[in-house]
């Protein structure tokens, strides 16, 4: 290969004409030459950055004895300070170097060519992302004496596929607000009736077949429509929320779901809590928990404070029952409680008072 400038024409040099080499040349001395122009002239004209370096006795990639004009444009180098530079000149520029010096010997040792996508820097400090193939160069005798890298600029392809990479992400994100929207109510945060329905009517068919109790709660709080009318909507809805957080810190497991049901009732699913008398003592200790937040109620007369009247239903569903008959039996169990006075919890069918 020899040095640089007397294996390759210099870079920006033209085309000898043939009546210029035939002046001083024989005509295998001449076809030689044209090739050697030729060659120089694509290594110049191509638009991927073309790298010559020599190879150490081990096969480690040396020096750099050639790179072409796209090479230089591509890394930001001149020829002259690219000429016997070190190679390893483009692993310190790289920030990331997804191929080894070693993987890159074995390979060219084996006579092969090896490729990675990398991301190096300019000389002026910018970062780029390349293609670079390696491949090796046999003499006669079949003895590694070179490298050629080729380097093919991708960075704008990478540039889009960021660019679609961060769109998909903010779509996600936005796909999952909208889920959160889609599940969950408004004012209080918990679930919506929507996603209660369908919780629902998942749960009832799985512990339908694997003979679970299912336990509902239905709550609405007393007076409800004294309290706005007295206190004002802003108050109203604050009441909501609190009376919507203490449910909800209350039945916290995994498989409990709290949800606002209409506009002053929640309703909570537990699958945790399969004993009727487990069920209703947790759901009692959430009606005095509501009771103690002590929200005045100058208008109510079960209580001088915001009180909830709550219904429960705890059945293993029967086959062919619909799931709303857990959330019809709730609902009249806590109609029945209003019944007897509000502030107080009863069970579907058998009304037990638990409060009051
Ligand atoms: P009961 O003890 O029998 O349950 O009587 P109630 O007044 O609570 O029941 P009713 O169904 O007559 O009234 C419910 C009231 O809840 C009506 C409405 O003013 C109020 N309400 C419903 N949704 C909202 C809401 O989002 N914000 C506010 N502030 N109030 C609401
Ligand atoms: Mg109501
Ligand atoms: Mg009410």
């Amino acid at each position: 290969w020899g040095s640089p400038s007397s294996t390759f024409a210099p870079l920006n040099k033209k085309l000898l004409s043939p009546t210029q080499i035939s002046r001083r040349a024989s005509t295998e001395q001449v076809i030689t030459m044209i090739e050697k122009e030729l060659l120089s002239a694509a290594l110049s004209a191509t638009s991927e950055g073309v790298i010559i370096a020599t190879v150490r006795h081990d096969n480690k990639p040396d020096r750099i004895i050639y790179g072409n004009r796209a090479f230089e444009k591509i890394i930001g180098f001149d020829n002259a300070s690219i000429i016997n530079h070190k190679y390893n000149l483009l692993e310190r520029l790289s920030k990331n170097t997804p191929v080894t010096e070693d993987e890159i010997v074995k390979a060219i040792t084996a006579g092969k060519s090896i490729q990675c996508i990398r991301k190096s820097q300019t000389k002026s400090g910018d970062y780029f992302w390349h293609e670079l193939s390696i491949s090796p160069v046999l003499d006669e005798s079949g003895t590694l004496t070179h490298i050629i890298g080729v380097l093919h600029n991708i960075n704008e392809r990478i540039h889009y596929q960021e660019k679609i990479e961060q769109q998909n992400l903010l779509l996600k994100r936005k796909n999952q607000q909208l889920d959160e929207l889609a599940s969950h109510d408004f004012l209080t945060t918990l679930y919506n009736r929507r996603f209660f329905d369908r919780e629902l009517t998942r749960l009832c068919a799985f512990h339908q077949r694997y003979q679970i109790p299912l336990s509902l709660a239905f709550f609405d709080i007393d007076y409800f429509k004294q309290y706005n009318d007295y206190y004002g909507h802003n108050a109203g809805d604050r009441a909501l929320r609190l009376v919507a957080e203490k449910i909800n810190q209350h039945f916290s497991r995994e498989a409990d779901i709290c949800a606002r049901y209409g506009g002053e009732e929640f309703v909570v699913l537990s699958a945790s809590d399969s004993n009727e008398a487990t069920f209703l003592k947790h759901v009692e200790a959430v009606r005095l928990n509501i009771e103690q937040l002590a929200i005045p109620h100058k208008k109510s007369t079960s209580a001088k404070v915001i009180t909830v009247s709550a219904g429960i239903y705890v059945a293993v569903p029967l086959r062919g029952m619909s799931p709303n008959y857990f959330t019809e039996e709730a609902d009249h169990a806590m109609y029945q409680a209003k019944q007897l006075g509000r502030n107080r919890v009863a069970v579907a069918r058998h009304i037990r008072m638990a409060s009051g």
